[in-house]
């Protein structure tokens, strides 16, 4: 059985689009849990581009034992330094550099010809390997470059030591046939290539990226590079619990592997879903809410005789399986901090307390605690780091007068001072934006708003996710609560408050590999 590595990259290609901005916290306790899924690397991130990403990767990096960590650098020494300084901890120090060889990018992007890109690349990976044990090195916009000059050059950076190559479809191209076919192609023609591993890493302009995928898989290689849920920019990244259920599925045809644990699927979903904010379509695969539901009468008919007549992949496979009515109001402390461990939480008894206090208060308003509202409340526990709360909600009062909802918001300010404002909208919703707009004293524009119910019945809790410019810049927001007024006020405030911690080190430097 052939092992395919799974390297992940959520962190960094994932978090690249537009509107997601983790903080260090949230990232860590992603990187955790894609440890306890299996990943074989973790790409935590682009540590030249900012101090925050440095922080990030160095963090994960020093925590993460399971999974190899790496980080991305431009072919500039500076950028391959200064991610052996954020990398040097980790159990495997792994690097990923690249540079662009397709003729659009090198002539209009780089303003280089073909064989000064081939110096370069050969210059960056020798200096990455003076470092690290491990180089990838990929060649971006690979599926719109000559092939032969993709050979040409891969013969170059094997020889300087790259360990791992990738030929990325940055743009989501390629079509299954083509693609598969490159990968021959190089396996046949670069001189070399039995000593590294091939890579594939498809975006899904086309629709194509699982396809795409999987055809490289067919045709020699032996690592493939996604994201959780599919995140990504524009149309996203491969969504790698879709290869690794296809891999697991059919493996009468690929007769591959890949490591992923794939009863955590379902909770590595929710955790990326839950922290980026980016909600996942019902009818996804694998980890869609109606993966696994059956409507039509017939198939219902079916099932009951024999499930397999109509389901390929089980919710159990997965690690989707409901407990209804875990906890309630009578639940001590025991069995709280039991069912936290279950659900694999790993916190601080500091944490844990600050826990069990909201659970008792949400366990007064809320006759059945379910396993999804112990997830928002532990994973917001989990993440909660004091850098974050600049503006704090201290109350919200609405009031109607003549049909006209005004609202009265105090928060605690950044000075420490409580400030207080109102404002009127021609909904409570609005009313709310706009009496905290005059209160965060900048330019606010509401890009998207949802609200959604986490778990079942009346008095679930809702939880508001919204997506912001403030001065220009975006960002999200998001909070839970059972009301839903003012989880929407809080998660606008949360979307400043991430900016205005990252607003020193935003200088961000755009990388579209
Ligand atoms: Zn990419």
């Amino acid at each position: 059985m052939r092992k395919i590595d799974i390297f992940d990259t959520t962190l960094r290609d994932g978090e690249q689009s537009a509107g997601i901005n983790l903080n260090t916290q949230e990232k860590l306790e992603i990187a955790r849990q894609l440890e306890k899924y299996g990943v074989s690397i973790i790409e935590a991130g682009f540590p030249a581009s900012s101090p925050g990403d440095f922080q990030a990767v160095k963090q994960i990096a020093d925590t993460v034992k399971n999974s190899i960590v790496t980080g991305l650098a431009r072919a500039i020494k500076s950028d391959i330094e200064t991610s052996w300084d954020a990398l040097k901890g980790g159990v495997q120090p792994h690097l990923h550099t690249f540079i662009a060889t397709s003729p659009i990018h090198m002539q209009y992007k780089l303003n280089k010809t073909p064989e000064q890109v081939i110096e370069i690349a050969v210059e960056s990976v020798k200096l990455a390997r003076k470092y690290f044990p491990l180089v990838q090195w990929s060649a971006e916009d690979a599926t719109r470059s000559d092939k032969d000059f993709l050979v040409r050059i891969m013969n170059e950076v094997i020889k300087a030591g790259a360990t791992t190559i990738n030929i990325p479809d940055t743009v989501g191209y390629a079509t299954p046939i083509e693609y598969g076919a490159l990968f021959k192609y190089l396996g046949e023609n670069v001189t070399g290539i039995e000593k590294v591993k091939l890579s594939a890493h498809c975006h899904d302009d086309l629709g194509l990226a699982t396809a795409n995928t999987l055809a490289a898989i067919e045709n020699g290689a032996r690592q493939v590079e996604g994201t959780i849920n599919g995140i990504g920019e524009r149309a996203g990244n491969v969504a790698l619990e879709e290869i690794a259920v296809a891999l697991h599925i059919r493996n009468d045809y690929y007769q591959a592997e890949s490591g992923i644990v794939l009863k955590e699927t379902k909770r590595t979903s929710q955790l990326v879903s839950k922290l980026t904010g980016v909600v996942i379509q019902p009818n996804k695969a694998v980890v869609g809410k109606n993966a696994f539901a059956h409507e039509s009468g017939i198939h219902q008919d079916g099932m009951l005789k024999n499930p397999e007549t109509y389901e390929i992949i089980t919710p159990e496979l997965i690690g989707d399986v409901v407990t209804e009515l875990v906890l309630g109001k009578h639940s001590g402390r025991h069995a709280f901090f039991d069912r936290a461990a279950q659900m694999g939480f790993q916190l601080s008894e500091e944490k844990l307390n600050a826990a069990f206090v909201a659970f008792k208060k949400l366990a007064d308003r809320k006759k059945e605690i379910t396993d999804e509202d112990l997830f928002a409340l532990l994973t917001d526990q989990q993440v909660n780091s004091a850098e974050v709360e600049v503006y704090e909600l201290e109350e919200l009062v609405i009031h109607y007068e003549n049909n006209v909802p005004t609202s009265t918001i105090t928060v605690k300010a950044p000075s420490g001072e409580s400030v207080v404002e109102t404002c009127a909208g021609s909904g409570a919703v609005e009313s709310i934006f706009n009496t905290l707009e005059k209160l965060v004293q900048g330019e606010v524009r509401i890009l998207d708003y949802r609200v959604s119910s986490i778990s079942k019945g009346r008095d679930a809790l809702g939880e508001a996710v919204i997506n912001l410019a403030y001065n220009g810049v975006t960002s999200s927001g998001r909070n839970a609560s059972q009301d839903v007024l003012k989880a929407s006020a809080r998660a606008y405030i949360n979307a400043i408050n991430r900016q205005l911690m990252t607003a020193h080190y935003k200088e961000q430097v755009l990388v579209n590999q």
